[in-house]
């Protein structure tokens, strides 16, 4: 090999924000806290958090350890993933919907020594403790004046923590492959597994991202993250936005529609990301108004399909850009995102809607490989339906401490096993027909939930609806849906299934409609499938 001779600098998540401090100094953080409206700029937020970092180290924080958070977005989580990750320590965000059991598991999992906590978690956390490694210390992520009376010994101040560090530190130079991040996946069966995110696969990351999501992610721009921090790094946004230049908004607690309108509005907002049952939230609240937040030109959803009366409603009423993306907690996560080009400016509505519909094609650092049921790779064709596997500089090979890593995830070439069934069509464009356990296995034939989904949540008065299989005794499954009605609306079953029978076969319209108040979400904010198929478990199809 004749080796190049350029520089091998690591790719350390630090340099992220020593750039922002640089060339964004004054590009703001928002943040929304027990205080009001927190707000400072990328110059400052780096000051503090190379404060912070000395006051960890003060702790005794060493490079590898793992240092815990329970927090929702804001300045102070935003603070702790760099300053943790700076000086080597692992930033480990805990995700506060787990059960109670899942979250006592993988602090003892990660053997947490620190835990950083928001005041809303003060109860959980107090409850929680006798479980926790004895060794663990708690830091409360407030001031002095708004301290909790607690009863968790030795609990520390966050803002005289910080304030007890020197001032100054030169970043130490770690080896690019050192972890900087850890968070578990919701495990819908068995124990949650650990995703260890290196410097280097989070750098590559966020500049995979950023030419994918060039348009909402500027200097200039104001992105308001709702998917959380504990949440697969936010989708990378505490990356991306700092490198770019934008804004970032964090919401704190309050995530609901009207919440998010009135924040949105205030800061003029132009992007928001997460999942679709917030912009969900966010449509009835526009409905309510009659208009969009000021300012608010694009959208990235993503965690779940976005239904195409989404997509339709707020490009066609609002004018609101919907950029949809598929990803997982074990690719850092972002895997595609829709992209339409010049190409498709002149398409109508529909055509554009439907493309949207898709999951998007892959961006650069990801491969995409459809797998048959006898491990054969899949053509590219737009029909050939098959497991999909990933490949990528930012996708596991295997989970902490080891379990379950080679053989389960990755197959002989090396590539992760998504447990998404998909296609891909020939120009590139992915589209999830379903997760495989979520598939209904109708006699010889697949029924896709996502599909029935949209479709279903495309009829009059339907607010939010979710497909499970349910068993029959000549099919195997068949599709149960389930329906959550819109306001002041009351749709009855036939109406539902004669105007999906306008849009599918026979023998994929669902044979029931049941009617529910609200659908279970998970920890992620999406619909439980599984609490869903619990619920319907003795449910007995008629005829
Ligand atoms: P969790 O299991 O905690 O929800 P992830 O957020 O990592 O963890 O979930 C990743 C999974 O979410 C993917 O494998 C896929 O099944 C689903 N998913 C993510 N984005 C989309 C999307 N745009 N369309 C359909 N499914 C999606």
């Amino acid at each position: 090999m004749l080796e190049g001779m350029m520089m091998n600098r690591p790719l350390l998540v630090s340099s992220i924000i020593d750039y922002a401090a640089d060339v964004h100094p004054g590009t703001d953080i928002v943040s929304v806290t027990e205080d009001g409206l927190h707000r400072y700029g990328y110059g400052d937020a780096r000051k503090r958090i190379l404060r912070l970092a000395n006051a960890l180290r003060d702790l005794g924080v060493k490079p590898g350890d793992r240092v815990a958070t329970l927090a929702w977005n804001g300045y102070r989580h935003f603070e702790l993933y760099y300053a943790i990750a700076g000086i080597g320590a692992v930033c480990h965000t805990i995700n506060p919907r787990l059960f109670a059991e899942q979250i006592t598991y993988i602090v003892n999992h990660a053997e947490d020594t620190l835990l950083f906590f928001d005041l809303t978690f003060t109860p959980l956390v107090e409850k929680l403790s006798p479980g926790f490694p004895k060794s663990l210390r708690y830091v409360a992520m407030t001031d002095r004046a708004h301290m909790p009376a607690s009863s968790l010994s030795g609990l520390l101040c966050y803002e005289e923590v910080l304030a007890s560090g020197a001032p100054d530190l030169t970043w130490p130079e770690l080896d690019e492959n050192a972890a900087c991040a850890l968070c578990y996946t919701s495990g819908t069966t068995g124990d949650p597994k650990g995703v260890l995110y290196s410097n280097r696969a989070t750098v590559l990351h966020a500049l995979f991202v950023l030419p994918a999501c060039a348009k909402a992610l500027q200097n200039g721009r104001r992105v308001l993250p709702v998917v959380p921090l504990f949440h697969a790094n936010a989708w990378g946004l505490p990356y991306t936005a700092p490198i770019a230049g934008a804004a970032l908004i964090f919401p704190g607690a309050k995530l609901d529609g009207e919440s998010l309108f009135a924040l949105m509005d205030s800061e003029r907002v132009t992007g928001g990301w997460g999942v679709p049952t917030v912009w969900l939230g966010l449509l009835a609240e526009m409905q309510k108004r009659g208009r969009k937040p000021n300012a608010l030109t694009d959208v990235l959803t993503g965690g779940s399909a976005a239904p195409l009366s989404l997509i339709e409603t707020f490009e066609r009423d609002y004018g609101i850009d919907i950029v949809h993306g598929w990803g997982m907690t074990e690719m850092s996560p972002v895997g595609t995102t829709t992209r339409l080009g010049p190409q498709d400016a002149g398409r109508p509505l529909a055509e554009r809607v439907d493309i949207k519909s898709r999951q998007g094609k892959r961006i650069f650092g990801v491969e995409l490989k459809l797998v048959g049921p006898d491990g054969e790779t899949l053509p590219h064709d737009g029909e050939a339906t098959g497991e999909l596997f990933v490949r990528g500089a930012a996708v596991v090979r295997g989970y902490y401490k080891g379990e379950q890593a080679e053989g389960r995830g990755l197959d002989a070439d090396g590539w992760f096993g998504t447990g998404d069934v998909a296609r891909i069509t020939p120009d590139g464009y992915l589209i999830v027909v379903d997760r495989t356990k979520d598939l209904i296995k109708s006699g010889g034939e697949w029924i896709s939930s996502i599909e029935l989904e949209n479709h279903a949540m495309g009829c009059q008065g339907v607010a939010h609806a979710a497909v499970i299989a349910v068993p029959h005794d000549r099919w195997g499954e068949r599709p149960l849906l389930v329906v959550v009605k819109g306001k002041d609306a009351d749709p009855c079953k036939d109406s539902i299934l004669a105007q999906l029978g306008d849009k599918l076969a026979k023998w994929q319209l669902p044979d029931d409609v049941v009617f529910v108040d609200e659908l279970p979400l998970t920890a992620t904010g999406k619909i439980s499938k599984l609490v869903l198929r619990a619920k319907f478990s003795d449910y007995k199809l008629s005829g």
